[in-house]
């Protein structure tokens, strides 16, 4: 496994244990060139997935591209990368479930938006917003809203009394 800090190639596995869930293998490496340390994880793939991109092009789903995703979004947040990794297997395993074998990237957009919502909503806004590319700051205000509602309901704005017109006899 190539270390991702200086690219060397010689990394040594320093532990390697089950996940909680025992869904997949983590190992913790470390990297003899750089002192660099990281985290790989072995799991089991159910079956090849193809991603349909919105120009029609077909491609091979790329789990590790989806998770560079969900980390650029998770940066600099407190968030375990069990639960991370959880979290995207759950998005993988939905995937893997439906029935038809060519899966729109907006379907994948979809699921990792409520997935991100669980675990941190920071990293769901901004995910959304590189996700839906959004051109209006109401777009963004509407994410934003709907992170904000809070069960205590904010007092109903009293019903405008229509003025009775003077009718005009
Ligand atoms: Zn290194």
């Amino acid at each position: 496994m190539r270390c991702p800090y200086c690219g060397g190639l010689d990394t040594q596995v320093k532990d390697s244990r089950p996940t909680e869930d025992s869904s997949s293998i983590r190992r913790r490496r470390v990297c003899p060139d750089c002192g660099g340390r990281f985290t790989t994880f072995e799991r089991v793939q159910l079956r090849e997935l193809t991603v349909v991109k919105k120009s029609g092009r077909r491609v091979a789903f790329d789990r590790d591209k989806l998770m560079r995703s969900v980390e650029v979004a998770l940066r600099k947040r407190a968030v375990e990368p069990e639960r991370v990794e959880r979290m995207v297997n759950g998005v993988v395993r939905q995937l893997e479930s439906q029935t038809e074998g060519d899966i729109p990237t907006e379907r994948i957009g979809e699921l990792v938006m409520e997935g991100l919502k669980a675990i941190d909503d920071v990293a769901y806004v901004r995910f959304a917003s590189v996700y839906r590319n959004f051109r209006e700051a109401r777009d963004f205000n509407a994410i934003v809203g709907e992170l904000e509602a809070e069960p205590e309901a904010a007092p109903a704005p009293a019903p405008a009394r229509r003025r009775k017109e003077p009718s005009a006899t």
